[in-house]
């Protein structure tokens, strides 16, 4: 049976591994924070002290890590993956990182035998849990096809989108509308609160027209009307990483990113403000700062699914 290698065991590593456990997938598992590789062992998994370890004793790497200098040290630096390889290997990644970093290491990896690809995931820590992410995946179709169940016990929707590199081209316009939807609900919402309309009626009556979204059903109903924006979840250091590679990938391309610009300043602002590793509708508490009230209401139900 193949053996799958995970590094990054974090608030969506961790869960990811534990399903691909509860499939009967043997698994051996590193990350530089001993507590969640001791629950994994606990429940069955291989412990290795390096990446280079675990390239040695699985047939296909995942890697779930913050972001590109994580991914390029893993893979490619002391003890990394590229170091314990072997031809035949298939190397997925399914951080959110720059396409060009995809590249870079499946570069490198090619001339040993791996084959890569990029499968980064949206939606949140809970879809995590239940093996429902939506996963977008880049490379060569065969590879992909031949790692479906593999992508399938941690994904409901698995969606192949082109080339390698094409699955993080995908996550990062994905990301980089999902920042400026928050950012232009924390703005509309906190001027309909200031002009005197209550905040739950606000977003359940635009939750039925034009302005309708997910971000609004989602991200402000659950969690901006009753203030939560905890650390554990998706941060604002992460969002503002992302908005990051969205920007640089325009900047090569010669895409003009103008409300991009804008947003990635209200995150900086969040930042400033130490919300850093908030949740990153946080966003609301600099607008509403700003202008002197609060979006608060009763949990508001969702009114689609
Ligand atoms: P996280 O910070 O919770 O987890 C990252 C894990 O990587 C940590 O356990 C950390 O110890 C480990 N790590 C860091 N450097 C390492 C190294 N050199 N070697 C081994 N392990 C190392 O992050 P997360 O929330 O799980 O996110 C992972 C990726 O998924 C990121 O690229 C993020 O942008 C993306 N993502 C996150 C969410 C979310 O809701 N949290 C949703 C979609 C996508």
């Amino acid at each position: 049976m193949t053996t799958i290698g995970f590094i990054g065991l974090g608030a969506m590593g961790e869960p990811m591994a534990r399903n691909l456990l509860k499939r009967g997938m043997p698994l051996v598992v590193h990350d530089v924070r001993p507590q969640p590789v001791a629950a994994l062992a606990e429940l069955g998994a291989r412990r290795a002290a390096t990446p280079r370890e675990v390239a040695e004793a699985s047939d296909v790497v995942i890697t779930m890590l913050p972001g590109r200098d994580e991914v390029l040290g893993v893979y490619l630096g002391p003890d990394g993956v590229r170091d314990g390889c072997r031809a035949g290997q298939i190397a997925i990644d399914m951080s959110t990182v720059p396409p060009m970093t995809t590249r870079a290491v499946a570069a490198e990896l090619a001339p040993r035998g791996v084959r890569m690809l990029d499968a980064p995931v949206a939606r949140t820590r809970e879809a995590a849990v239940s093996g429902t992410l939506s996963i977008m995946v880049g490379g060569d179709r065969a590879v992909f096809e031949e790692c479906r169940e593999i992508l399938g016990a941690m994904g409901s929707d698995v969606s192949y989108c082109g080339e390698l590199g094409a699955g993080e081209v995908v996550k990062l316009v994905n990301n980089m509308l999902l920042m400026a939807n928050i950012a232009a609900l924390a703005e509309g919402l906190t001027l309909g609160v200031k002009a005197g309309v209550d905040a739950a009626t606000l977003v359940d009556v635009l939750s039925k027209g034009s302005s309708d979204s997910f971000a609004l059903r989602n991200h402000v109903a659950k969690f901006a009307l009753r203030g939560d924006f905890g650390e554990g979840r998706f941060s604002v250091d992460y969002a503002l990483k992302d908005i990051r590679y969205a920007m640089e990938m325009g900047e090569a391309l010669s895409v003009p990113l103008l409300q991009h610009a804008v947003t990635r300043q209200l995150y900086t602002l969040a930042k400033a403000h130490g919300f850093e590793r908030n949740y990153y509708p946080v966003v609301f508490k600099v607008v509403e700062q700003a202008a002197g009230v609060e979006v608060r209401g009763p949990a508001h139900k969702e009114t689609r699914a």
